[in-house]
């Protein structure tokens, strides 16, 4: 049985099977996992602010309740979070597909998909949380920490960030991995966040070193720690939007300022200054109008800040949370010229199809990710991958179903893919193994002001290829497919592709996973191929395995 607590099921591990099949159960477990791992399972919100894993909790007991009863060719489809039917399609069909927050080009906006998600009918799925791939804070900690290696590299011509202060807020289910990010950099990091739980739960998982709510202290604790070059986090409980302003007007100039608040959302996430977090909700409730006009205010000011440190010499970039195009809105007529960190840092490794990949360990057992983390760093010794597995060993929680993140290219995820699936079969794992990435990757998504802002042939809005990689997932027999568009404040903003595939040990897995793990990253390659990036033309050369392209 699936066990509940306050109606939110129990994440279930071992070898004892619910459904009528492996792939099935592992789905099961995944979305368990999603919630366990979220932010507020009791809503059924997981991360960014509003981002859910079932429509709601009737949708989320029938989805349980039809998962099990799946056969291994019938295909579960879900519109929005909530289960519509179940066909008959095969075995090497998906078992589940899903279609998320996804409205008509002329009418997604945020303000209509809110009044259709108060009328039932949509909701928002964020990337990873509408189809189970959440896996909390650790799913975005190597990119975090990636991005910040790379700022080093680029901005400083070193390969770490000692000596260095970066000031950043939010330390929400994304933006939580800063403060761990930076550290294993090498930096110094002030975090600001107004929710205190927050601040508590990166303390806790290990994310976060310091806490405080003086602005003072925490500037003489990264003062010390600049000065002797070691890496420090610092929670800074207070309103981004008052405290940097604040340490503008101090004169303080630090090396790299970034952002993850929930920007992306004025009336479910931004907290407007002069708002509390009980008076906020109360009052999203009562005056929403009045709390977005607030919020896009408080954020006018954020920006400010930015661009003031930019100007005294500061490396600036949004993290891909919105708040320059809100700026924008606000009248910050500056604000689209912040960097966005893809372009920046990020898209070089997704020219060679290298992106966020992770396992993910459904016995629930972390000797499972030991075995995978010795196997991926004796395949694979000069990838990103094997140089992360140290540092995520030693100061890596694991959060819910034991998971590794591991940022692997194109041709290797399929080649990986196949000896852990051995591994599965001859029994050096104690249970399946669920394959999945982020949408933020090399072929899952179309995003103009972060994943494809500022492609060369200026085709960043072009929304065919996230389509085409859910197409040639759903036809490659990947175990899960979704296609996501953006929801709440990102509604109109994006649209992306979602794959799970699992490694049973069967050899019918070998065959998934060796043409899903394929064509996921070879049609993101192919992709920026097409948009003229060499590096991208040489790496399909180079891996040979996609026939076909076109060089331009
Ligand atoms: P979240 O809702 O879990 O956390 C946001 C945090 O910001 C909360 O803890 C909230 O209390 C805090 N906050 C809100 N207003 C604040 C203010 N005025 N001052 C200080 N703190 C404030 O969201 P998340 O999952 O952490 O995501 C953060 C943002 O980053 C989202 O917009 C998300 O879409 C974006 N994002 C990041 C990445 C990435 O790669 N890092 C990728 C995609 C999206």
């Amino acid at each position: 049985m699936a066990s509940t607590t306050g109606g939110i099921p129990q994440l279930h591990i071992g070898p004892e099977l619910r459904c009528k099949g492996w792939r099935q159960e592992v789905l099961l477990r995944m979305l368990e996992n999603t919630l366990t791992n979220g932010e507020h399972p009791e809503n059924l919100v997981v991360y960014a602010g509003t981002a859910k894993a079932a429509r709601n909790h009737e949708a989320l007991s029938r989805t349980i309740a039809l998962l099990r009863e799946l056969e291994d060719d019938e295909t579960l489809v879900i519109q929005s979070g909530k289960p519509v039917g179940v066909f008959k399609s095969g075995f090497h069909a998906p078992l589940i597909l899903m279609a998320t927050s996804n409205i008509v080009g002329r009418w997604a906006t945020p303000e209509h998909f809110e009044e259709l998600e108060k009328r039932g009918l949509t909701m928002f799925g964020g990337y990873t949380a509408g189809d189970w791939q959440y896996i909390g804070s650790q799913g975005i900690v190597q990119g975090t920490y990636q991005t910040f290696v790379e700022v080093a590299r680029k901005h400083f011509d070193q390969d770490t960030l000692a000596g260095r202060l970066v000031i950043t807020a939010g330390l929400g289910g994304m933006g939580g991995a800063q403060p761990l990010g930076v550290v294993l950099a090498g930096g110094v990091a002030i975090c600001a966040e107004v929710d205190p739980s927050r601040i508590e739960k990166r303390i806790e998982t290990g994310y976060l070193q310091r806490s405080t709510s003086s602005l003072d202290e925490a500037l003489e604790w990264a003062q010390h720690a600049v000065a002797a070059g070691e890496p420090l986090s610092i929670g800074l409980l207070g309103n981004a939007a008052e405290l940097l302003p604040e340490m503008v007007r101090r004169g303080v100039v630090p090396d790299v300022v970034t952002d993850q608040t929930s920007a992306h959302d004025a009336l479910y996430g931004y907290v407007p200054i002069g708002y509390d977090l009980a008076a906020v909700q109360e009052a999203r409730r009562t005056s929403p109008d009045e709390i977005r006009t607030k919020a896009r205010a408080s954020m006018v000011e954020h920006v400010k800040a930015m661009l003031a440190w930019r100007a005294a010499g500061a490396v600036v970039f949004e993290y891909g949370n919105n708040i320059r195009e809100q700026a924008r809105l606000g009248g910050v007529e500056e604000a689209p010229s912040i960097s966005g960190f893809i372009p920046e840092y990020i898209r070089p490794l997704f020219c060679r199809g290298i992106g966020p990949f992770r396992w993910i360990a459904t016995s629930g057992d972390p000797d499972d990710i030991a075995v995978l983390d010795q196997l991926v760093c004796d395949e694979f010794p000069s990838s990103l991958a094997a140089a992360w597995v140290p540092l995520a060993q030693k100061h890596v929680q694991f959060q819910g179903l034991p998971a590794r993140i591991g940022w692997l290219g194109h041709g290797e995820r399929a080649r990986f893919a196949l000896l852990v699936n051995a591994a599965v079969a001859d029994g050096r794992l104690r249970g399946p193994i669920a394959f999945t990435r982020d949408h933020l990757d090399t072929g899952g998504v179309a995003q103009p002001l972060r994943e494809t802002e500022g492609m060369p042939d200026g085709s960043d809005a072009v929304s065919d290829w996230p389509l085409l990689n859910a197409l040639l997932n759903s036809g490659a027999g990947a175990d899960l497919v979704a296609i996501h568009a953006g929801g709440s404040g990102y509604a109109g903003y994006f649209q992306s592709s979602g794959v799970t595939v699992i490694a049973d040990g069967s050899p019918e897995a070998n065959d998934r996973l060796a043409a899903v793990l394929t064509g996921d990253t070879g049609i993101g390659v192919v992709r920026h191929a097409d948009a003229g990036y060499q590096s991208s033309i040489e790496t399909l050369k180079e891996v040979g395995d996609v026939k076909g392209f076109v060089e331009k």
